[in-house]
């Protein structure tokens, strides 16, 4: 899901940590490939030292062969190699035996290993008098880690972040809220190497969860409470408004709530029959006029209806197209003066895109629009639409459509899709 938006947010992750990574290589003075062999033989020397510590008794042979499988174990990354060097120090910190019998034992037996692998300052390391063996790693990772991130670090690769993120169809607003929030988490700080992906990643993630976490509406719970309860539908022709009430009433059912349709689309051809086609094969009762009726009064008998028989829901069907938008706008605005609906969720073609966000904005100008339900997520990976919409109505997406069939509408779980996408 959305695969084209996540990988655009994995190229933004990864340039920028480089970028930041590779200041401080820079800083250091040293060729980034040099710097990386020093810091994977000082991890391999730790890992020694650690496992000298808890096992005396290893044979060389055995060592060697073991210190051959932590080399190719090692992760190429910096950011990587640079979180082992701190996981291998901060275990180094409480050794099971006392240090200093380690260190002689490791000085005895294992300098000639060492030697002949022709490690960097084994001498250091491996000298049993000296009492601060650690000081290496110390160093290095204070060396990298000393260094300011400042704007102009930054700056070019947050354009192209943004850059990706509109191609994604995230809107200007949106996308530049993403970035300046990178920004704040990011310049003036000092961050370790195997910091900096997990800030980046942490700023996204937290960006993208604020603009999608608007106050969710659990209408599951809402049936339980006031019954019926009355939900229009509205939405564009073809954004998948029939198929989604289809798909909300088989959930329902599926809950032990009993629906009633509101087939109030009496102007689209074949929109009726469409309606009563799924409430037939769902065993849920239509209520209906005829073609050109007011829809207004469809679904006034449909909420008559579902009283009289102590249904649970209205779920109502509206016109998607007038001769012109302040029409069906109009129309829209008598449906919910006659009816006062407890929720009007708004149905939105996600492969529209941004157009997706300016049909959001035009129903919630006319009528306020409680929620939203995007449909063709599963044939839809740029994903930026969703985000632009909540973040322009402030509103909650309730559910996802992701293919055709009744089963394929799927309640939409923030902290889901923010693990998903960063
Ligand atoms: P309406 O005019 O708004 O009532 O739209 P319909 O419910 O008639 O849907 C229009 C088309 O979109 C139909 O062919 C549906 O099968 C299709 N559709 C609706 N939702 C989805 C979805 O989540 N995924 C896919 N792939 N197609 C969908």
């Amino acid at each position: 899901m959305f695969d084209f938006l996540k990988k655009k947010l994995s190229e933004g992750v990864k340039k920028i940590v480089s970028a930041v990574a590779g200041k401080k290589e820079e800083a250091q003075g040293k060729p980034l490939e040099e710097k990386l062999e020093e810091k994977k033989t000082i991890e391999a020397i730790a890992k020694k030292f650690e496992e000298k510590i808890s096992e005396p008794k290893v044979e060389v042979s055995t060592e060697r062969a073991h210190k051959e499988k932590i080399e190719e174990a090692i992760i190429e990354t910096p950011a990587e190699v640079e979180e082992k060097i701190i996981e291998a120090e901060e275990k180094l910190i409480e050794p099971a035996l006392p240090v200093s019998k380690a260190e002689e034992h490791i000085g005895k037996k294992y300098a000639p290993v060492i030697e002949d692998k022709k490690i960097l300052t084994p001498e250091k390391i491996l000298e049993p008098a000296e009492p601060k063996k650690l000081g290496l790693i110390e160093k290095l990772k204070k060396a990298i880690t000393e260094k300011e991130i400042e704007e102009k670090d930054i700056a070019p690769l947050l354009e192209d972040l943004q850059t990706g993120l509109l191609e994604s169809d995230v809107a200007l607003e949106v996308a530049e809220k993403i970035c300046g929030d990178l920004k704040n988490n990011l310049v003036g700080r000092s961050l370790a190497r195997g910091k900096v992906s997990e800030i980046v990643k942490e700023s996204l993630r937290s960006s993208v969860h604020e603009i999608l976490n608007q106050k969710p509406i659990n209408i599951f719970a809402l049936a339980k409470e006031k019954k019926p309860l009355k939900i229009i539908f509205l939405g564009f022709n073809g954004t998948g408004k029939t198929t989604t009430i289809a798909r909300l009433g088989y959930l329902f059912k599926e809950k032990k709530f009993e629906p009633v349709f509101a087939a109030a689309d009496t102007w689209r051809a074949a929109a009726i029959e469409q309606i009563e086609h799924h409430g037939k094969k769902l065993s849920i009762p239509v209520v209906k006029q005829k073609y050109g009726a007011d829809p207004a009064a469809v679904i006034f008998d449909a909420v008559k209806f579902a009283e009289s028989k102590k249904l649970d829901v209205v779920l109502a069907d509206t016109a998607g197209r007038s001769h012109t938008n302040s029409a069906l706008m109009d129309e829209m605005k008598k449906i919910i003066r006659v009816n006062k609906p407890d929720l009007k969720i708004l149905v939105l073609d996600s492969l529209t895109g941004n157009d997706a966000v300016e049909q959001a904005r035009l129903f919630n100008e006319a009528v306020g629009v409680d929620g939203m339900i995007f449909t063709k997520v599963d044939v839809y990976d740029k994903g930026g639409a969703l985000l632009s919409a909540a973040y322009t109505l402030k509103k909650p997406i309730l559910f996802i459509g992701v293919g055709q069939g009744y089963k394929d509408l799927k309640e939409f779980d923030v902290d889901e899709v923010v693990k998903n996408l960063v």
